[in-house]
């Protein structure tokens, strides 16, 4: 694991209004959680069972998800299926794994409608950043290398599983998207296990289902220059909710923030937002979809937001304005002379 574990954040800031209400029926049930460090970053789960043991068993099971999914599509292990595209992809097509296949082509559906702001190719230029040791590539080496950025030279063959750069020097990290296909995966061997009330954390990715004892869960978006200050919370239940921010994974030189969301046109930090969040039926979507408002800007990404009823945003920009997508925004004070 060669990346640096990332604070805690959103699931750390996890509430429940009701947490004091009454005392649930069946009084043996309980919450049992725990948090790991897999994939580079910080799982954590929660759930609600009425048997220690089934519900301890349900944790270890996710947990183990998600280190399979990591072994899969890690680009920092060089034995992954994915570090093999990268090693081979060039050079002719290379069969890979249905599920990463699936995964991979899956990311072009979020290039697609994001104008190409999601764009797994970005690590063409991402690889030659490292945010702890404040490295960072030269002009010289982004131009040379940007050329290779772009999802649309990657080729498929649906039959085959093959995956096939079409230009020399591409490089694909799924560190934008597989969190949030980890947190799925681990929901839905939470369901299939017969848990009603849970929650799934990896890194900025969370899912929740049901609710926390007849209430939404309260989720807390924080501010990005203060962990313990908060933006807004919103009440959640049943759904997804992803937070980038350039405050995850990055180091000032100069006065300039460099940090992990790249803009695929440019090869430079994204800095339009400074921290966004989406919410929206699965994590693998609301994954997809936190990158763009960095890159393209939070008008042009509420555009977006607002034309899928399923998704809703909140954008925080460089200034500290904060942005709601239609679903979220807060009710227009009334005017004084309004009618009661
Ligand atoms: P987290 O990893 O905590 O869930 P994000 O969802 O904000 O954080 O994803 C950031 C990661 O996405 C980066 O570390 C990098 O691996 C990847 N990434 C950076 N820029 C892009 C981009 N333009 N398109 C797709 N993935 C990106
Ligand atoms: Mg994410």
């Amino acid at each position: 694991m060669a990346q640096v574990a990332h604070n805690s954040r959103l699931a750390a800031l996890l509430t429940c209004v009701a947490l004091l209400g009454a005392l649930p029926r069946i009084v043996h049930a309980e919450w049992y959680k725990r948090t790991d460090a897999i994939m580079g970053t910080r799982i954590f789960v929660e759930l609600w069972d009425t048997d220690e043991a089934r519900g301890q068993a349900a944790i270890d099971a996710v947990m183990t998800e998600m280190r399979r999914i990591d072994d899969l599509m890690s680009h920092y292990k060089p034995e992954s299926e994915l570090s093999k595209i990268n090693q081979h992809a060039a050079e002719g097509p290379v069969q890979v794994d249905k599920e990463l296949f699936d995964l991979i082509k899956l990311s072009t559906h979020y290039s697609e409608i994001t104008q190409g702001a999601f764009d797994i190719t970005y690590a063409s230029v991402g690889y030659m950043y490292d945010f702890p040791e404040h490295k960072r590539p030269s002009e010289d080496q982004i131009k040379a290398a940007l050329p290779a950025v772009n999802w649309r030279n990657m080729k498929f063959d649906d039959a085959r599983h093959t995956v096939f750069f079409e230009h020399k020097g591409m490089h694909i990290d799924l560190g934008g998207i597989g969190k949030g296909y980890a947190v799925d995966r681990g929901i839905d061997i939470l369901q299939k296990r017969g848990i009603q009330h849970a929650v799934v954390t990896a890194g900025g990715d969370t899912r929740i289902i049901g609710d926390h004892m007849g209430r939404d869960w309260l989720v807390a978006i924080r501010h990005p220059d203060d962990p313990n200050k908060v933006v807004t919370r919103i009440p959640l239940k049943d759904a997804a909710m992803s937070t980038s921010g350039d405050y995850e994974r990055y180091f000032d030189e100069n006065g300039v923030r460099y940090h992990h969301i790249i803009d695929p046109k440019t090869g430079h930090s994204a800095r339009k937002v400074r921290s966004a969040t989406i919410i929206g039926p699965t994590a693998t979507q609301t994954d997809g979809m936190s990158k763009t408002a960095f890159v393209l800007g939070p008008e042009k990404a509420l555009e977006i937001i607002n034309r899928m009823p399923e998704y809703d945003a909140v954008f925080v920009d460089p200034t500290g304005k904060v942005f709601y997508s239609n679903g979220l925004r807060p009710a227009e004070p009334r005017p004084a002379d309004a009618q009661k």
